[in-house]
């Protein structure tokens, strides 16, 4: 199963992440593939060097280094990994007498032919950025007040979670914009930036709502309970450091464990953890989607009339 990281990976990957390099200064980045750089408006690397680490941010899935002079962007794609690095422990690594003082250290991956940014701090630490697939990609914008935000603009990013943006009017003005699909909606980073394949699936469960529904099916309730839903499962993915399923870890080479606390994503066969319902799973925009009919059922009034057995007080 594929899945790439979303909003809850890369925070978890920037909590970890920032101790390690903030205040911290570039000695050198290397960057093996090209590709990575494709879009890029600033492609001239030296520019970093000598530069210190600030601090990081996130908006969406991009994880940005903002420099002194600079920000520098990555972008995880599919298979993107951004892991920190002692480069004592390497040597370490190395020499066979640490191979048991290293055993219940996590599962760190050394340089690879995968491994396609370097980027060399004081202090003997690197950054290393690993890509299998190498959808991922690397940015370099100026650090002026405004670049940063007509970076984000340029990519047509939608409301942040989290963040003051993200309020029921904003939700609701969004939403109300295209009579879309509900997991086409919540696939598009134009309506709220940061949710893919997993946490939709999860966001519409947590809604009751099924996927396949299209906006203007929904009630004022139904909408509302979409808007806490996405919140929700955004922070319990958090919470438990992120979904590793195949190919995601932390900045320290740990995988996630939400994979076991999800209701529906991957869960094909496998009874609701509500009602007991076998989950399905179907295509909508081509992308492999996981429900409870129980849950989540298709017509609207039974979902109306769900709702109003279990909680009298809804108006509809
Ligand atoms: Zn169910």
């Amino acid at each position: 199963m594929c899945a790439m990281p979303e909003l809850p990976e890369v925070e978890t990957v920037r909590r970890g992440l920032e101790p390690r390099v903030t205040g911290r200064r570039i000695n050198s980045i290397e960057i093996r593939e090209p590709r990575l750089l494709r879009l890029s408006p600033l492609t001239d690397l030296t520019l970093l060097s000598g530069q210190t680490i600030h601090g990081l941010k996130r908006r969406g899935k991009y994880l940005v280094f903002v420099l002194e002079r600079h920000y520098l962007i990555f972008h995880l794609g599919m298979t993107g990994q951004l892991t920190v690095h002692d480069l004592a422990s390497w040597d370490a690594k190395r020499s066979n007498d640490c191979r048991l003082m290293d055993a219940e250290a996590p599962p760190q991956h050394p340089p690879d032919p995968h491994t396609h940014a370097h980027l060399l701090l004081d202090g003997g630490v690197a950054v290393l950025f690993r890509d299998v697939r190498k959808f991922g990609r690397v940015f370099l914008v100026g650090g002026e007040a405004s670049s940063l935000p007509e970076f984000f603009e340029r990519r047509g990013l939608g409301l942040e979670p989290f963040t003051e943006d993200y309020n029921l009017a904003a939700f609701l003005a969004r939403l109300s914009a295209r009579n879309l699909k509900l997991k086409s909606l919540l696939l598009d980073q134009a309506f709220v930036a940061g949710v893919g394949n997993i946490y939709a699936d999860e966001a519409l469960f947590e809604a009751g709502l099924h996927p396949e529904r299209k906006v203007d099916s929904l009630h004022r309730v139904d909408k509302e309970r979409l808007f806490k839903a996405v919140r929700v499962v955004l922070e319990r993915g958090i919470a438990f450091g992120g979904t590793s399923l195949r190919d995601y870890v932390n900045c320290e080479g740990a995988p996630g464990r939400n994979q076991e606390e999800l209701y529906v994503y991957g869960r094909t066969g496998e009874p609701c953890l509500r009602c007991s319902e076998p989950i399905r799973k179907i295509l909508v925009s081509q992308r492999g989607t996981h429900f409870c009919p129980a849950c989540q059922p298709r017509s609207p009034r039974s979902a109306s009339r769900r709702r109003r057995e279990g909680q009298p007080a809804i108006n509809p």
